[in-house]
């Protein structure tokens, strides 16, 4: 299983680059997780638009879902050049019944997911796991049989996060505050949070991502690094991890 950063950014994309998203491959399976602000601009020096296979979302807040339309778009458009009838599916929860319509367009179509089941999409198999935020979110668990990600989405701390993330090889997760800050009410969590639920999983690497616009960023890792002992990333852009058996 190989993962890219596609976007990393919270609430807004910084110049050239894009809030969350992250492309999961596995074999020639393409899977976008999230689609935010800037993401298929920049998804696409990666692999071809046409080439992508699925879409799965956590929420629907804007800079999750912000690319969704130009994504149905470009489906549209490259289906119409190529004289070609290719569907897109595109997961979503059903809690937000307009949100969820607007995932079905010509050439894609929305699919929802049922968070107390497990979901086959191509090689991968995803649990989900509803987070605290001011809208219905699903932390997502990824596994290839062999490897397992989790990807935290949006989320204030709590404690059975630690638990749904429990020997992930690679964790995912909110870092949209500073140690000491409080995340609740806007539903994020802090570089110490975060790296608390990586120790607490017994994670092998930590990225941190959906980032403030505020601050030194580095300073994250730092405040990670003095709770959690593992392998810890600031997301950038094209940020990958390859999973052992790549
Ligand atoms: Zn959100």
């Amino acid at each position: 299983m190989k993962v890219t950063t596609i976007g990393y950014w919270g609430g807004y994309p910084g110049v050239n680059s894009a809030t969350s998203s992250y492309l999961i491959e596995e074999g020639d399976f393409s899977l976008l997780v999230d689609c935010g602000s800037g993401a298929l601009a920049r998804v696409q020096q990666k692999l071809e638009v046409m080439d992508l296979d699925a879409v799965i979302l956590s929420h629907y807040h804007h800079d999750h879902v912000a690319d969704i339309g130009v994504l149905q778009y470009a489906w549209l458009v490259q289906n119409t050049i190529n004289e070609s009838s290719d569907i897109l599916p595109i997961y979503g929860h059903q809690e937000d019944g307009q949100a969820f319509e607007m995932l079905t367009h010509q050439y894609t179509e929305g699919i929802a997911y049922d968070p107390s089941q497990t979901l086959e999409i191509g090689p991968f198999t995803i649990e989900f796991l509803k987070t605290k935020h001011p809208v219905p979110c699903y932390a997502l668990k990824i596994c290839n049989g062999t490897e397992t990600v989790v990807y935290t989405a949006d989320t204030s701390h709590f404690e059975e996060l630690g638990t749904f993330a429990e020997a992930a090889d690679l964790l995912i997760t909110d870092t949209n505050f500073y140690k000491g800050m409080d995340g609740e009410k806007p539903g994020h969590m802090t570089s110490e949070e975060a790296a608390s639920v990586a120790e607490k999983a017994n994670v092998e690497t930590l990225w941190l991502s959906h980032l403030p616009h505020f601050g030194d960023l580095n300073m994250l890792k730092q405040e990670a690094a003095d709770v959690y002992n593992g392998n810890i990333e600031l997301a950038e852009e094209g940020l990958t991890w390859s999973g052992k058996d790549q």
